[in-house]
């Protein structure tokens, strides 16, 4: 059986704090909408991961600009395919690890290192016909022209429970220490003078903690196909 082509063009911003299933959600309404995917939390875990090999303090913020203005940080825009380079060495597992996502906020919040990395993911979503981008400024910063922006949210205690999950963590003592991570993580991002997060005045503000990952899914590819059908009426 073959998939019907989607009718969307244009571009999709998923902004929202750690833990919400974001990362799924989005590479799922790539695949929907036969998009491109962008992960800009992996570019700053990998702008992160030039820094801690460098042996830059990452609260230092110069010395962070200036080892990130040297590296080089690819990223794929396949939703299936999952590619994270720094200087030509495959990062992609690493940037997931527990010393990155410690020293990833505080790499994040230097306005040189966010200028950056911006400019490279307008340049990377610019050649798409169709795109899914993730992130915390998306809606705000990097595309404010987007065709639909999402702000995906969930209770602190549903988000601490899902990243149990995926990390096969059962000891409520380690539960708690994740909720304690993801607080601390939103509590930086959200109150960094650089593009904090929060959703954008025209975003849709998407509550997962009731909805399952295929319910959210939906919602969003519905959304985004009425916006195109929208659009093409006026
Ligand atoms: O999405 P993920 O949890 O991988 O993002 C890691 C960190 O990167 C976030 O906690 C945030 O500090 C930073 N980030 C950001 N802006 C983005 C995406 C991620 O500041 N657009």
């Amino acid at each position: 059986m073959t998939t019907p082509q989607s009718p969307f063009r244009g571009s999709v911003t998923l902004d929202g704090p750690s833990g919400t299933g974001k990362s799924s959600v989005a590479r799922g309404v790539a695949a929907r909408l036969g998009a491109a995917y962008l992960d800009t939390g992996a570019m700053y875990r990998a702008a992160t991961v030039a820094v801690l090999d460098a042996g830059v303090d990452p609260d230092d913020a110069e010395a962070v600009a200036c080892t990130v203005a040297e590296a080089r940080i690819v990223v794929g825009t396949q939703a299936g395919i999952e590619v994270v380079e720094v200087d030509g060495t495959d990062v992609a597992v690493r940037i997931r690890g527990a010393e990155v996502t410690r020293a990833v906020s505080a790499v994040s919040a230097v306005p040189a290192v966010r200028r950056q990395l911006v400019e490279q993911q307008r340049a990377l979503v610019a050649g798409a016909e169709a795109v899914v981008v993730e992130g915390r400024d998306i809606g705000t910063v990097v595309l404010p022209d987007a065709t639909l922006k999402i702000y995906l949210t969930a209770a602190p205690e549903v988000r601490a429970q899902r990243r149990a999950g995926q990390l096969g963590v059962t000891d409520p003592g380690e539960i708690a220490a994740l909720a304690a991570d993801l607080r601390r993580r939103d509590e930086y991002d959200s109150s960094r003078a650089d593009s904090p997060l929060r959703p954008a005045e025209d975003a849709v503000v998407v509550d997962s903690s009731e909805l399952s990952q295929a319910a959210v899914v939906d919602r969003i590819v519905a959304l985004a196909e009425s916006a195109v059908a929208a659009g093409d009426r006026t």
